[in-house]
């Protein structure tokens, strides 16, 4: 598969180097930027979707977007903002923004909703799972004739699987992908999460499944 190129923009140092590592272990190619100004001037470099903190300090981050959407940029833009309010979230789509997630969030969810916004802006590559469908916005797995809703955490896990389709997934990365750090999860939970996720799977699509990989992990196949 070809690595989609996104573009963080994000001035906490930290986060920023923290999203382009999480960012490349999910297989992105990363640029990233501190600031508005570099911002617009990295999306003339071919990216195929963009990572854009609202709170910026050289301008709002919804600004920054209204102005790449004003120069005739379509790429898909995903609001990073700490605040998780409605009225943002609101503002954040009418200023062109085509998802938004608060702070502080899992990166497989991150992830899984660039792949959503780059699908819908028919940026995503043939291949991969195609009949099924993560919508981010609203937790549903959509198959071809129907869907299923998923908790938030059956959704981070299914995506953290999807994300890699074929590949082990270790047991531990599915523990860090579905619950925050430190959340006291047992095994057994997380194999009733895989058996309900493997039960939605059937309702929706048979022609995928979740395997076991004994004393690994999981595989999306
Ligand atoms: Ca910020």
């Amino acid at each position: 598969m070809t690595d989609h190129r996104v573009l963080v923009v994000e001035d906490d140092h930290g986060l920023r180097e923290a999203l382009a590592r999480g960012l490349r272990e999910e297989h992105f190619d990363v640029l990233t930027a501190a600031d508005g100004a570099s911002a617009l001037r990295a999306v003339h470099r071919q990216v195929d979707a963009v990572v854009l903190d609202i709170g910026l300090p050289d301008s709002d981050g919804r600004d920054v977007c209204q102005a790449m959407r004003a120069h005739g940029f379509t790429v898909p833009v995903v609001f990073l903002t700490a605040h998780g309010g409605l009225t943002d979230r609101l503002s954040g789509f009418s200023a062109g923004g085509d998802d938004y997630l608060a702070k502080p969030f899992h990166m497989a969810e991150l992830a899984a909703r660039l792949r959503a916004a780059m699908r819908r802006s028919g940026n995503e590559p043939a291949g991969g799972s195609s009949e099924l469908r993560l919508d981010p916005a609203r937790h549903v797995l959509a198959g071809r004739d129907c869907s299923v809703a998923l908790t938030p955490t059956e959704f981070r896990l299914l995506a953290c699987l999807m994300a890699v389709p074929g590949a082990v997934v270790r047991r531990r990365a599915l523990l860090r992908a579905g619950w925050p750090e430190g959340a006291m999860v047992t095994d057994n939970t997380l194999d009733q999460y895989l058996a309900r996720l493997r039960r939605k799977l059937g309702q929706v699509d048979s022609s995928h499944s979740i395997g076991t990989v004994r004393g690994v992990g999981y595989r999306f196949e």
